[in-house]
């Protein structure tokens, strides 16, 4: 076996010890003679599985009963319909506009809803976060993406709403750094990048904001039926949800998001302090507004960009191409990822521009 260190943005990095349990378990699921992707979601044994997930997801983001807990299908960009549709009553909705994903929220909430975008950075690329706006307080919710995937910033603070509903896109930090849910109308996330595998987004919602959605929304989009029917409407993903479950145990036997989000800040200050020593990398956010979980830079030139990416792939150290939109290189360093691989990242760019 010959495990890289996987940067990838997502799908990304698993534990190894969630995936070893899962190929145990792979042929036969505690006794059932079957893997859990040939069980029917209405067996008992896959409903205790599916309510241990959440049982677990529940307290790893320490989420209290005013909330639902939904594990859905579509991903993140099925909740930037279903968001608008669910939540907006006709009122005006706020948006943030600090990136590629943001941005594809608020198109695609402008088709239903009256959408205003309070702020934005995308005049410098995106490179920090707005902190400075008015929320009108008429509004029925201000939507942030919490972490930005692709240009490496986040949230130093949450903002202050007042009686407007916070609504956030978690996708690439969810479970890996302490957020107080109570403090959220809704927060949602693709399972890919912290969680587990594509094909659940798990959405937590204050449950006294379910049954006011749009009469156009979908079955499949509104989160009162869905609550209803236990997020069993239909098929759901069963098992990513399963592997998502080994996760959530696995994060909570290792001292839960506070101690991963230690960790990750640890992991974090090592890449930024070579940033910061170096005349050779550029960090791409600004520094009040840097990622714990995607570590973004540029290099002199393409070219060198290049040697970078196939001399790292060499030591193992894979999927490290910054996204189009920005360029230069990308280190996505999840919950999963272990200290080992960052160290040996960090090392390898000291030596590569003093080789350089
Ligand atoms: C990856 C990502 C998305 C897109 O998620 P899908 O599950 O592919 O729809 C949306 N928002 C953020 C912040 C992401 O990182």
């Amino acid at each position: 076996m010959n495990r890289v260190f996987n940067f990838s943005a997502g799908p990304s990095i698993l534990p190894v010890e969630v995936l070893q349990k899962a190929q145990k378990e792979m042929l036969d699921y505690n006794g059932s003679g079957m893997s859990v992707m040939e069980m029917s979601h209405r067996s008992k044994i896959y409903v205790e599985l599916f309510d241990k997930a959440q049982s677990l997801f529940k307290q790893l983001m320490n989420i209290s009963d005013d909330y639902e807990i939904l594990f859905l299908q579509g991903g993140a960009s099925a909740q930037f319909a279903a968001i608008p549709m669910n939540l907006s009553q006709g009122k005006k909705c706020l948006y943030v506009d600090t990136g590629a994903f943001a941005a594809k929220a608020i198109k695609e909430a402008q088709r239903y809803a009256d959408v205003t975008v309070a702020a934005s950075s995308e005049e410098s690329n995106y490179n920090y976060i707005p902190m400075d706006y008015d929320i009108d307080q008429d509004a029925s919710y201000l939507h942030i993406t919490s972490n930005n995937t692709i240009f490496g910033t986040a949230y130093p603070a949450l903002p202050d709403t007042g009686d407007v509903e916070l609504v956030a896109d978690m996708s690439s930090e969810i479970c890996g750094i302490q957020r107080d849910v109570s403090k959220f109308g809704l927060i949602y996330a693709g399972a890919q990048k912290n969680l587990g595998p594509a094909g659940l987004t798990v959405v937590i919602v204050k449950k006294s904001l379910l049954g006011k959605q749009l009469g156009i929304t979908p079955n499949m989009l509104n989160y009162q039926v869905l609550a209803k029917g236990k997020s069993m409407v239909n098929t759901p993903a069963t098992y990513p949800i399963y592997i998502a479950m080994l996760n959530f145990e696995y994060m909570l036997n290792n001292g839960g998001v506070k101690a991963a989000e230690k960790n990750n800040r640890q992991k974090a200050a090592m890449l930024y302090d070579v940033l910061d020593s170096s005349s050779f990398y550029v960090p791409i956010a600004k520094k009040d507004f840097r990622s714990i979980m995607n570590v973004t830079f540029t290099l002199p030139n393409d070219e060198l960009t290049q040697k970078f990416i196939n001399d790292a792939g060499q030591l193992g150290l894979v999927n490290l191409k910054g996204h189009r939109s920005v360029g230069g290189i990308r280190a996505s360093i999840y919950n999963a990822m272990p200290n080992e691989g960052v160290e040996k990242l960090a090392q390898f760019m000291s030596d590569f521009e003093r080789n350089i």
